[in-house]
C-alpha cells in the first residue's frame, strides 16, 4: 500500500497544542464519581439486551525498577508478596465482576497491561487464566484475540511458550530505545539480545501478532542514535510498532524529574526524529495507521484500516466493532453499553472495597446522545479519516451545518492549512492533516471548548 503522508515541520509546529488521545470521548479526565449501584444497574441494563461475546482488560501495576519516563499508574517493588496480594483480591473481583454479566459469558478479546504483566510469576499467571476461564467462556479457537504486554527484562523464551500454552496469541513489548546512553539516562536497561530472545521464541511458540512500543523525544536521543535503534527494529520485523511522543510532565509526574531538563531534545530535533521515523518505517514496508501506529500490510490493523473498520480503544488502535469492555484491576476502565466506568486508582482503596464484597468503581461516566454523536465523530474521522455527514444527519435526525456550526467555524483554520476538506456532505483528513488527527478530532470536543469542564485537564502535547 502506497503512504502518501506528507511531513511539514512548521505545520506540526503550528498545531503542536495539549489535547486528549481519545482512546475515549469524552476523555478520562471527564469522568464523574459512580456508584457501585450505578454500574450494577448499567451492566444489568446492557447485558439483558445483549449476550455478544466481552473484551476483558486485566491491569497488573507491578514494576521491578521504574523507567524515568514513565506516566503509568504504577507499583515499583521489589517484594513479590505484594503482588501475590494482589492476585488474591483481583480473582475476588472477577468473581463479583463477572455474576454481573451472566453465567460464563463469552470472551473472544483479553489483554494484560501494566505495569508489566510478567511481574507475575508463571505459576500466578496460570492461576488467573484458570481463574478467568472458570468465571468466563474464554475462546479457544483461532478467533481469540488474546494479547500480554511484555518486558523483556522478566521474560525469556520459557515464559514466552508459558504464555502461549495459557492461550496468549499476541504479544506487545516495551523497547523504547537500544541506544545504552538513553537507556541509562531512563534507567531502562534492557539489551537488543534479550529482546531478540523473546521475539524469536514468540514467532517459534505461534504468536500472531508481536507489537514493539519505542518512544521519541528521550534524553539525549538523537538523530544518528535513533536511526541505529529503528535498523535494529526493522530488522526484527514486528507485525506493529507504536511510536510514542515523550511526554515531559515532571510536575504530574514526579519519576520524571529524574531527566535532566537540558537533556532533552529540543521541540525542533524531536520533530526531526518523527520525521526520520515516518520515513524509515514506511520506506521498509510499514503502513501508518494514525496516531503513532504503524504496521505491515498485512497485519489485522492494516487490513482494517483498508476495509474502513478500524477503532480506537484503551489500548490504542484496534480491530472489529466496539463491545463491552470487562475492565479488572485497579485503575481498570472499561466500557458498558454507552458508560464509561473505572476502578479506584489506589491499590489499597481498590483492595478494601473488593474486601467488602463490593464492585472496585469509582468514577465513569454515562455518554448522553451528544457524547454518543460526537464520539463517532471523533472516531471516524481518527480511524477511517472520512466523515459522512448524510449518514450522520440521519442517524442522529439532526442538521449537521447547524448542529455543528461552531465546530464548523473552527475547522476552517484546518482547512486552509489543508488538513481536511470540508464539504457539504463529507468531512475528510487529507495526506498532509495525517499526522495532526488530534487537532483536528478536538474541534469536535464539547468539553475542550464548552464551560461543561469545571477543570482544566493537562494532557499530552499533540507532537
Ligand atoms: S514504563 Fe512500563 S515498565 Fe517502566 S515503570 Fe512504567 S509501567 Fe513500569
Amino acid at each position: 500500500m502506497a503512504e502518501a503522508l506528507q511531513f511539514d515541520a512548521a505545520l506540526l509546529d503550528k498545531y503542536d497544542t495539549r489535547g486528549p488521545r481519545y482512546t475515549s470521548y469524552p476523555a478520562a479526565p471527564q469522568f464523574r464519581p459512580m456508584a457501585e449501584e450505578e454500574y450494577r444497574l448499567l451492566v444489568r441494563a446492557q447485558r439483558e439486551h445483549t449476550s455478544d461475546p466481552l473484551s476483558v482488560y486485566v491491569h497488573v501495576p507491578f514494576c521491578r525498577t521504574v523507567c524515568y519516563y514513565c506516566g503509568c499508574n504504577k507499583v515499583v517493588t521489589a517484594n513479590y508478596r505484594r503482588a501475590e496480594d494482589y492476585l488474591e483480591v483481583l480473582v475476588q473481583e472477577l468473581a463479583l465482576q463477572s455474576s454481573l454479566f451472566g453465567l460464563r459469558p463469552q470472551v473472544d478479546q483479553l489483554h494484560f497491561g501494566g505495569g508489566t504483566p510478567t511481574y507475575l510469576k508463571d505459576a500466578e499467571l496460570s492461576r488467573l487464566m484458570r481463574a478467568l476461564d472458570t468465571a468466563l467462556a474464554l475462546e479457544p479457537g483461532e478467533a481469540r484475540e488474546f494479547s500480554i504486554e511484555i518486558d523483556p527484562r522478566t521474560t525469556d523464551a520459557a515464559r514466552i511458550h508459558h504464555l502461549a500454552g495459557l492461550g496468549f496469541n499476541r504479544l506487545s513489548i516495551g523497547v523504547q530505545d537500544f541506544d545504552p546512553a538513553v537507556q541509562q539516562a531512563t534507567n531502562r536497561i534492557q539489551s537488543i539480545d534479550q529482546t531478540t530472545e523473546v521475539i524469536d521464541a514468540a514467532r517459534q511458540a505461534g504468536f500472531r501478532s508481536i507489537n514493539l512500543d519505542l518512544i521519541y523525544g528521550l534524553p539525549l536521543q538523537t538523530r544518528e542514535r535513533f536511526a541505529q535503534t529503528l535498523e535494529t527494529v526493522i530488522g526484527l520485523r514486528p507485525d506493529r510498532l507504536a511510536v510514542y511522543s515523550y511526554a515531559h510532565l515532571p510536575d504530574r509526574f514526579k519519576v520524571q524529574r529524574q531527566i535532566r531538563a537540558e537533556d532533552l531534545p529540543s521541540a525542533a530535533e524531536k520533530l526531526a526524529l518523527l520525521a526520520m521515523t515516518i520515513e524509515r518505517l514506511t520506506e521498509a514496508g510499514y503502513v501508518y495507521i494514525g496516531m503513532d501506529h504503524f504496521a505491515l500490510p498485512d497485519d489485522e490493523l492494516a487490513v482494517a484500516l483498508r476495509e474502513g473498520t478500524l477503532q480506537r480503544n484503551f489500548q490504542g488502535y484496534a480491530t472489529g466493532a466496539g463491545r463491552d469492555l470487562l475492565a479488572l484491576g485497579v485503575s481498570a476502565i472499561g466500557r458498558i453499553g454507552p458508560a464509561f466506568a473505572q476502578n479506584h486508582r489506589d491499590v489499597g482503596h481498590w483492595a478494601a472495597e473488593v474486601s467488602l464484597g463490593r464492585i472496585p468503581v469509582a468514577q465513569g461516566l454515562v455518554l448522553d446522545d451528544e457524547d454518543l454523536l460526537r464520539g463517532e465523530i471523533i472516531q471516524a474521522l481518527m480511524c477511517g479519516r472520512r466523515l459522512d455527514v448524510r449518514d450522520i444527519e440521519q442517524r442522529y435526525a439532526i442538521e449537521f451545518a447547524r448542529h455543528f456550526a461552531p465546530e464548523l467555524e473552527r475547522l476552517l483554520p484546518l482547512a486552509d492549512d489543508g488538513l481536511v476538506a470540508v464539504a457539504s456532505d463529507t468531512i475528510e483528513v487529507s495526506d498532509r492533516g495525517r499526522l495532526l488527527l488530534r487537532p483536528i478530532a478536538m474541534a469536535f470536543d464539547a468539553y475542550l471548548h464548552a464551560a461543561r469542564s469545571p477543570t482544566e485537564p493537562r494532557y499530552s502535547r499533540v507532537i
